[in-house]
């Protein structure tokens, strides 16, 4: 599901079934809005977001997961890889973080290592985090 849409095949190299857990949220694509619904028409998205988990070991009250009922699981890392292989050599900031905790995802730090292999050496990576997950040894293998 991406931006509210099955998409099965993400310019033809991403295959994205239907339950896998994958949020774009609306990219940049040199300072430009996309035209149409096609993100990848024009240019290619400078920027990338992918939530990673829509799992969170808080629940605020002021927090939108209050008030849905999506299923709540994380980002596969076979599928997460393909997307850095297929993506990220062409990204210049990668926003790794949805509407859940990050940490709370066993395979945080190994999404890490990947994103810094396949994305450019200029490129930036964002993540956001409640911090309380945020240790001395996560941070090491971070
Ligand atoms: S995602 Fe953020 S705001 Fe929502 S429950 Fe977790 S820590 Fe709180």
């Amino acid at each position: 599901m991406i931006n509210g849409r099955n998409i099965k095949d993400l310019e033809g190299k991403i295959k994205i079934k239907d339950n896998d857990v994958i949020a774009i949220f609306p990219p940049i694509a040199g300072g430009r809005p996309f035209k149409g619904s096609n993100m990848l028409d024009d240019d290619f998205p400078e920027a990338l977001q992918v939530e990673v988990t829509n799992r969170c070991n808080f629940n605020c009250q002021m927090c939108i997961r209050r008030v849905w009922e999506a299923r709540l699981q994380d980002l596969n890392l076979d599928l997460y890889e393909k997307i850095a292989k297929s993506s990220f050599p062409l990204l210049k900031k990668l926003i790794l973080y949805g509407l859940g905790e990050p940490l709370v995802n066993p395979n945080f730090p190994e999404m890490l290592r990947i994103a810094r292999k396949h994305l450019p050496k200029d490129s930036t990576i964002t993540i956001s985090t409640n911090g309380s997950l945020l240790t001395p040894e996560v941070a090491k293998k971070s």
